[in-house]
Protein backbone atom coordinates (compact mmCIF):
# COMPACT_ATOMS: atom_id res chain seq x y z
CA UNK A 1 0.00 0.00 0.00
CA UNK A 2 1.16 3.76 -1.00
CA UNK A 3 0.95 6.06 1.89
CA UNK A 4 1.63 9.75 2.26
CA UNK A 5 2.72 11.11 4.99
CA UNK A 6 3.71 15.22 5.56
CA UNK A 7 6.92 16.23 7.39
CA UNK A 8 7.24 19.63 9.72
CA UNK A 9 9.76 21.19 11.71
CA UNK A 10 10.16 24.72 13.20
CA UNK A 11 13.24 23.81 15.58
CA UNK A 12 16.18 23.50 15.78
CA UNK A 13 17.98 22.36 12.67
CA UNK A 14 14.81 22.02 10.88
CA UNK A 15 16.24 20.39 7.36
CA UNK A 16 18.19 18.14 9.58
CA UNK A 17 15.52 17.00 10.81
CA UNK A 18 13.62 16.32 8.19
CA UNK A 19 16.46 14.38 6.86
CA UNK A 20 16.49 12.24 10.28
CA UNK A 21 12.86 11.78 10.09
CA UNK A 22 12.72 10.31 6.63
CA UNK A 23 15.42 7.55 7.50
CA UNK A 24 13.79 7.21 10.63
CA UNK A 25 10.73 6.38 8.36
CA UNK A 26 12.35 4.07 6.01
CA UNK A 27 13.61 1.93 9.22
CA UNK A 28 10.17 1.04 9.49
CA UNK A 29 9.78 -2.57 9.29
CA UNK A 30 8.59 -3.70 5.63
CA UNK A 31 8.94 0.20 4.98
CA UNK A 32 10.27 1.48 2.01
CA UNK A 33 10.13 5.23 0.90
CA UNK A 34 9.76 5.24 -2.67
CA UNK A 35 9.43 9.27 -3.39
CA UNK A 36 9.95 12.48 -1.41
CA UNK A 37 9.41 16.00 -2.34
CA UNK A 38 11.82 19.04 -2.52
CA UNK A 39 11.57 20.57 0.94
CA UNK A 40 10.08 24.04 1.37
CA UNK A 41 9.94 27.25 3.89
CA UNK A 42 6.38 27.60 4.89
CA UNK A 43 6.04 31.15 6.64
CA UNK A 44 3.40 30.87 9.39
CA UNK A 45 0.45 32.83 8.99
CA UNK A 46 -1.97 33.51 11.61
CA UNK A 47 0.54 32.64 14.59
CA UNK A 48 3.06 34.56 13.33
CA UNK A 49 5.65 34.82 16.78
CA UNK A 50 7.15 31.48 15.92
CA UNK A 51 9.98 30.62 13.14
CA UNK A 52 9.02 29.50 9.99
CA UNK A 53 8.91 25.93 9.03
CA UNK A 54 10.38 23.81 6.69
CA UNK A 55 7.65 21.10 5.14
CA UNK A 56 8.64 17.87 2.91
CA UNK A 57 6.07 15.02 2.14
CA UNK A 58 7.17 11.58 1.28
CA UNK A 59 5.87 8.44 -0.44
CA UNK A 60 5.99 5.39 1.54
CA UNK A 61 5.72 1.46 0.33
CA UNK A 62 4.18 -0.37 3.77
CA UNK A 63 2.42 -3.61 5.09
CA UNK A 64 0.84 -1.76 7.93
CA UNK A 65 -2.21 -0.67 8.49
CA UNK A 66 -3.21 3.26 9.37
CA UNK A 67 -3.68 2.88 12.48
CA UNK A 68 -0.61 0.59 12.95
CA UNK A 69 1.55 3.51 10.63
CA UNK A 70 0.38 6.38 12.85
CA UNK A 71 0.76 4.63 15.99
CA UNK A 72 5.11 4.45 14.28
CA UNK A 73 5.23 8.13 13.09
CA UNK A 74 3.92 9.55 16.76
CA UNK A 75 6.44 6.82 18.51
CA UNK A 76 9.15 8.64 15.95
CA UNK A 77 8.32 12.01 17.08
CA UNK A 78 8.36 10.98 21.08
CA UNK A 79 11.17 8.63 20.71
CA UNK A 80 13.45 10.21 18.31
CA UNK A 81 12.79 13.80 18.55
CA UNK A 82 11.79 14.35 21.68
CA UNK A 83 8.32 15.43 21.54
CA UNK A 84 6.21 15.91 24.26
CA UNK A 85 2.21 16.02 22.89
CA UNK A 86 1.69 19.77 24.78
CA UNK A 87 1.00 22.75 22.88
CA UNK A 88 -1.25 22.33 19.65
CA UNK A 89 0.49 24.12 16.47
CA UNK A 90 3.07 25.09 18.98
CA UNK A 91 6.89 24.94 17.77
CA UNK A 92 8.09 21.25 17.44
CA UNK A 93 11.36 19.55 15.84
CA UNK A 94 9.54 16.89 13.85
CA UNK A 95 5.51 16.96 12.88
CA UNK A 96 4.87 13.84 11.32
CA UNK A 97 1.05 13.62 9.52
CA UNK A 98 -0.46 10.98 7.90
CA UNK A 99 -2.08 12.35 5.19
CA UNK A 100 -3.76 9.59 2.99
CA UNK A 101 -3.35 5.39 3.05
CA UNK A 102 -4.23 4.15 -0.37
CA UNK A 103 -7.92 5.31 -0.69
CA UNK A 104 -8.66 4.43 2.98
CA UNK A 105 -11.26 6.87 4.73
CA UNK A 106 -11.19 7.05 8.26
CA UNK A 107 -12.42 8.85 11.00
CA UNK A 108 -12.22 8.04 14.58
CA UNK A 109 -11.18 9.07 17.97
CA UNK A 110 -7.34 8.33 17.17
CA UNK A 111 -7.16 8.91 13.26
CA UNK A 112 -8.89 10.87 10.31
CA UNK A 113 -7.50 10.03 6.65
CA UNK A 114 -7.62 11.80 4.48
CA UNK A 115 -5.61 14.25 7.21
CA UNK A 116 -8.98 16.57 7.30
CA UNK A 117 -6.85 19.91 6.12
CA UNK A 118 -4.80 18.96 3.69
CA UNK A 119 -6.56 20.49 0.90
CA UNK A 120 -6.30 23.90 2.65
CA UNK A 121 -2.77 23.85 3.20
CA UNK A 122 -0.35 24.85 0.10
CA UNK A 123 2.26 23.78 2.69
CA UNK A 124 1.35 20.45 1.95
CA UNK A 125 -0.16 20.38 -1.07
CA UNK A 126 2.89 22.06 -2.73
CA UNK A 127 5.15 18.91 -1.77
CA UNK A 128 2.52 16.54 -2.03
CA UNK A 129 2.46 17.79 -5.85
CA UNK A 130 5.96 17.30 -6.83
CA UNK A 131 5.59 13.52 -6.20
CA UNK A 132 1.78 12.79 -6.82
CA UNK A 133 0.06 15.77 -8.78
CA UNK A 134 -2.40 13.26 -10.77
CA UNK A 135 -3.42 11.53 -7.39
CA UNK A 136 -6.87 11.45 -6.55
CA UNK A 137 -7.81 12.45 -3.64
CA UNK A 138 -10.53 9.74 -2.02
CA UNK A 139 -12.94 12.17 -0.94
CA UNK A 140 -13.40 14.70 -3.44
CA UNK A 141 -12.12 12.84 -6.22
CA UNK A 142 -9.68 16.19 -7.50
CA UNK A 143 -6.04 15.71 -8.32
CA UNK A 144 -3.60 17.16 -6.05
CA UNK A 145 -2.68 19.42 -9.13
CA UNK A 146 -6.36 20.52 -9.11
CA UNK A 147 -6.52 21.02 -5.49
CA UNK A 148 -3.60 23.05 -5.38
CA UNK A 149 -4.90 25.06 -8.24
CA UNK A 150 -7.85 26.04 -6.41
CA UNK A 151 -5.93 27.36 -3.13
CA UNK A 152 -6.66 31.22 -2.51
CA UNK A 153 -4.64 31.32 0.86
CA UNK A 154 -1.90 33.71 1.08
CA UNK A 155 0.45 31.30 2.27
CA UNK A 156 4.18 31.85 1.52
CA UNK A 157 6.09 28.65 0.62
CA UNK A 158 9.19 28.73 -0.94
CA UNK A 159 10.91 25.63 -2.67
CA UNK A 160 14.81 25.48 -0.36
P1 LIG B 1 -2.95 19.37 12.37
O1 LIG B 1 -3.59 18.02 12.48
O2 LIG B 1 -3.93 20.48 12.15
O3 LIG B 1 -1.82 19.40 11.39
P2 LIG B 1 -1.10 19.00 14.52
O4 LIG B 1 -0.33 18.18 13.54
O5 LIG B 1 -0.34 20.09 15.21
O6 LIG B 1 -2.36 19.67 13.82
P3 LIG B 1 -0.93 17.13 16.61
O7 LIG B 1 -0.91 17.76 17.96
O8 LIG B 1 0.40 16.75 16.00
O9 LIG B 1 -1.73 18.07 15.61
O10 LIG B 1 -1.82 15.81 16.59
C1 LIG B 1 -2.88 15.60 17.46
C2 LIG B 1 -3.45 14.20 17.25
O11 LIG B 1 -4.06 14.07 15.98
C3 LIG B 1 -2.47 13.04 17.25
O12 LIG B 1 -2.19 12.60 18.55
C4 LIG B 1 -3.18 11.96 16.44
O13 LIG B 1 -3.74 10.97 17.26
C5 LIG B 1 -4.33 12.70 15.79
N1 LIG B 1 -4.49 12.44 14.36
C6 LIG B 1 -5.69 12.18 13.77
N2 LIG B 1 -5.55 11.98 12.46
C7 LIG B 1 -4.23 12.13 12.17
C8 LIG B 1 -3.47 12.04 10.97
N3 LIG B 1 -4.06 11.75 9.79
N4 LIG B 1 -2.13 12.23 11.05
C9 LIG B 1 -1.54 12.54 12.24
N5 LIG B 1 -2.20 12.62 13.42
C10 LIG B 1 -3.55 12.43 13.39
CA1 LIG C 1 0.33 18.86 11.40
CA1 LIG D 1 0.59 16.07 13.78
Amino acid sequence: MDAYIALGSNMGDRELNLLRAVAEIGRLPDCKVTALSSFYETSPVGVTDQPAFYNAVLRLHTAFSPHELLERLLRIETNVFGRARTTHWGPRRIDLDLLLHGAAIISDDRLTVPHPRMSERRFVLQPLCDIAPDLLHPVSGKSIAELLGALTSDETVTRI
